[in-house]
């Protein structure tokens, strides 16, 4: 397996004029790029997509992602119809994976195009968001605290939001979809009932100087922001992106509508990756996607320096569990001393070398992809041996926070809680010796560190947020 900061993904972008891939690192980075012209043939695109991935591959790629226009079930990875290109009839993903051998996800093209405006384009720092990639058709995607809206499979089909009954006819099968009225297609028929100019662009009539320009594209804006007001009252996003061939025509022209003040104003902006937002999120989203190990949160720290508080609160934010040594260790303790048996600092070691393993046992015991926080000073064991229980594990990311306090602080905290603690714990004589370890003692160091000071408030949701990223 490769080291994690070589990982990467294949995404590939399925349009109608060409098939775009690229290898994409967990940043997004695109390390390298390859296309093909589209087909109308499933069967063609499907031998161009796999020749696409030979060309890029690389030992680092752990995972496939593929953006599809139309509906598909990301789910049971089907496409379930589409358009010009329509991969409805053949089984892509299991296809692509027995050639390959690698984690393979299809999504719909507009919601991988969200992904990657959502990590690095126009939606960066946004959770809550929708996109319109508005081209021959208008597309959509939905994100909701940071993941894809699917409803049962195909939420998200923005196009298909109703804004005129007396419109003009849908390829769904209704009338007035704002795709039938907003799209780039849409447009060119304005222009010609306009009688404009054979060829005329959007950019030229948002330029001006053109007769009858700014009619059409009103007329052409108009269902746009309908559509988005519904959006708006619907979601309640940050922003609205607009994305596609025309998405910054489309941000341009809604600009100009005359301000219709109500409840429902969102932000729009046009997107920022441009026509790499395809391949970019497909990538990302497979990584995201691909089966995975364990990943850890090591709450480290001396006895008292406040650990058990920060690791209850970041798992009351993220609902990861906690894995405490205590926890784990005190029922032992209190057997051993209901028998009557002395517990000696040495045999106190063993138990809590043997607590480390129980841990980390449970842990490599885990569903694939958990996220536990575990809860326990690793300064008394050899650093090899945690070394040795991660990669036993399977762990795949380690984050550190480390809880500080002032050497003085962390002693009065052993000691007032000295006398409330089961036999085996060190007395309150140990104070002093934990002031002079809380004076030396550091992190370990294996991935991210975060220090935390335990003296001020802890702020759970934010470094769990913060966690969350550096995982990408
Ligand atoms: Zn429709």
């Amino acid at each position: 397996m490769s080291p994690a900061s070589d990982v990467s993904a294949i995404g590939i972008d399925i349009g109608g004029t060409h098939l775009r891939a690229a290898r994409i690192a967990r940043d997004g980075t695109i390390l390298a790029r390859a296309r093909a012209a589209s087909d109308p043939d499933p069967e063609v695109v499907l031998a161009r997509l796999i020749g696409l991935v030979v060309e890029l591959d690389d030992p680092g790629v752990v995972a496939i992602g593929v953006g599809v226009p139309g509906r598909v079930d990301f789910t049971h990875g089907v496409v379930l119809s589409g358009g010009y290109v329509d991969l409805s009839g053949i089984d892509v993903a299991d296809r692509l994976k027995r050639r390959f051998c690698r984690s393979v996800i299809l999504d719909n093209d507009a919601s991988m195009a969200l992904v990657a405006e959502a990590r690095l384009g126009a939606g960066r720092g946004a959770q809550h968001l929708a996109l319109l990639t508005i081209g021959t058709g208008i597309g959509g995607g939905i994100m909701e605290a940071g993941r894809i809206v699917r409803g049962r499979a195909t939420a998200g089909q923005l196009g298909h939001i109703l804004v005129d009954p007396a419109g003009p006819p849908c390829l769904c099968g209704r009338a007035g979809c704002v795709e039938a009225m907003s799209s780039g297609t849409a447009l060119a028929r304005l222009m010609r009932a306009a009688d404009l100019p054979a060829g005329t662009t959007a950019a030229e009539l948002l330029s001006g100087g053109i007769e009858g320009g700014e009619a059409v594209l009103a007329a052409w804006a108009g269902p746009l922001r309908r559509a988005i007001d519904t959006l708006s009252a619907s979601l309640d996003c940050e922003l609205v992106i607009l994305g596609g061939g025309l998405g910054q025509e489309a941000a341009e022209a809604l600009a100009r509508l005359p301000d219709a003040a109500g409840w429902y104003e969102t932000e729009v902006v046009a997107a920022a990756l441009g026509d790499d937002a395809g391949v970019i999120g497909a990538g990302l989203a497979a990584l995201d996607a691909r089966p995975r190990g364990c990943r850890v949160v090591l709450v480290n720290g001396v006895p008292a320096s406040g650990k058990s508080r920060v690791a209850g609160a970041l798992s009351q934010a993220t609902g990861w569990p906690v894995y405490g040594l205590d926890t784990v260790k005190e029922p032992f303790l209190n057997e051993i001393a209901a028998a009557g048996r002395p517990v000696e600092r040495p045999f106190n070691r063993v138990l809590g070398r043997a607590s480390y393993r129980a841990i980390f046992a449970l842990l490599a015991a885990a569903p694939e992809g958990t996220t536990a926080i575990v809860d326990a000073w690793f300064g008394f064991q050899p650093r090899e041996m945690l070394e040795e229980m991660l990669a036993a594990a399977g762990i795949e990311d380690v984050v550190e926070i480390w809880c500080t306090a002032p050497p003085e602080t962390v002693a009065a905290r052993y000691r007032a809680r000295a006398e409330r603690r089961t036999a085996g714990h060190p007395g309150p004589e140990y104070a002093d010796e934990l002031r002079d370890l809380a004076a030396r003692a550091a992190p370990f160091g294996f991935g991210l560190v975060l220090v935390v000071d335990t003296t001020a408030p802890f702020d759970a949701g934010t470094t769990a947020r913060f966690i969350a990223g550096s995982w990408h």
